[in-house]
């Protein structure tokens, strides 16, 4: 499945000025909280109204949403205020009862795109739906899988598609709820440049302060639009409170937020641009010369450890060096995040390297 033009009329038809921004509770909890937020989000940037009806909640026991009365309020709300609305499917229940309450926008949870089955029997249940459909991400950093579920729906006739990055559930706790790995939507956009590309920063980030820099952050690699999850009373929110802001905040953020261009056209920006790429490139062919370097050493340490047969992986070292480098990073602006990474890479190419050498007859 090759990448579609067709694949952006619906944003295009939009004729938006600013980014895409979908935004609305993370739950329906009453029809008087539906509307109210539907209100006050009517004369902003947010053109969608988004709220869970069936909500998947990672243990029993929380609020699981006040399901399909939800559909009437959403609908109350888009003749109130002339916003589109948009809810999540889980199954093909729920995207019957959609299709009947006239849902303009279906989403599928990072829980259900983790699922060939479920995504397939909604794929069904949508056949040839012109409603529009976004899929987020996977719970799971698993790009094949995210692509699997564009191309099951596409298969379906549903041409009206998006993705929507909600970040990715790791064991490790890390300041995000979900690491924002945004490796994966570039990938993604490799794939399919012209799929509309959406962020959840409220799912990212897990806390209202993080939000702003999430959605910048996405702007800054070319993402279309944002869903952000939006209460009048975000503490007192029936899920996801820490993570909701109010519609003023979210009026001032899409304000503070910087759009920038794509391209610029002027002959210094040309000029500077590609003076500073050759200067990249230099140092890129420096770096992997240096790397290559680095490998003949370990291929030497290699067989010296051979001949004395002696063990490849010697920890006390390894965590010297990393220690080492951490510092050294950050006194070159380096994070350790990155030193980290780089070295936890390098390191294990090193051990390939050895482990070649000591496994040669
Ligand atoms: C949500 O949007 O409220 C939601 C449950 O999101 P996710 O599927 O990303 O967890
Ligand atoms: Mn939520």
């Amino acid at each position: 499945m090759e990448n579609k033009k067709e694949f952006r009329t619906w944003l295009d038809d939009m004729q938006l000025s600013h980014p895409l921004v979908i935004a609305g509770p993370c739950s329906a909890e009453t029809e008087a909280q539906v509307l109210q937020i539907a209100h006050q989000l009517k004369d902003t940037d947010a053109t969608v109204f988004r709220a869970g009806i069936w909500k998947p909640r990672t243990r029993p026991g929380n609020f699981e949403g006040v399901g399909t009365v939800g559909l009437q309020w959403l609908q109350k709300a888009k003749q109130e205020t002339g916003m589109q609305i948009a809810t999540e499917v889980a199954n093909s229940n729920h995207v019957e009862a959609a299709l009947k309450h006239d849902v303009d926008i279906l989403w599928l949870g990072a829980r259900t795109t983790v699922s060939p089955f479920i995504v397939q029997e909604i794929a069904e249940a949508l056949k040839g739906t012109d409603k529009i459909v976004l899929i987020k991400n996977p719970i799971n950093p698993d790009l094949p899988l995210w692509l699997g579920a564009v191309e099951r729906l596409y298969t379906s006739n549903i041409s009206k598609l998006g993705v929507i990055h909600r970040g990715f559930s790791t064991y490790e706790k890390s300041k995000y709820r979900n690491n924002p790995e945004w490796q994966i939507p570039i990938d993604l956009k490799n794939h399919f440049p012209d799929l509309p590309l959406l962020c959840d920063p409220s799912h990212i980030g897990g806390r209202r302060n993080l939000i702003f820099d999430i959605c910048q952050t996405a702007l800054d690699l070319n993402f279309d639009g944002f869903m952000v999850e939006t209460h009048f009373d975000p503490d007192n929110a029936w899920s996801d409170a820490k993570q909701q802001i109010t519609p003023d905040v979210l009026v001032q953020m899409m304000i503070d937020l910087k759009v920038r261009k794509k391209q610029a056209a002027s002959e210094d920006y040309l000029f500077e641009l590609h003076k500073l790429r050759a200067n990249i490139d230099v140092l890129d062919d420096k770096l992997l010369g240096m790397l290559g370097k680095r490998m003949q050493v370990a291929d030497s340490i290699g067989q010296l450890k051979k001949e004395n047969n002696v063990s490849i992986l010697q920890t006390n070292r390894w965590n010297e060096i990393l220690g080492k480098m951490i510092l050294q990073g950050e006194e070159k602006g380096l994070s350790e995040e990155f030193i980290l990474k780089i070295y936890k890479a390098i390191h294990q190419e090193s051990i390939n390297h050895q482990k070649k050498v000591i496994n040669k007859n």
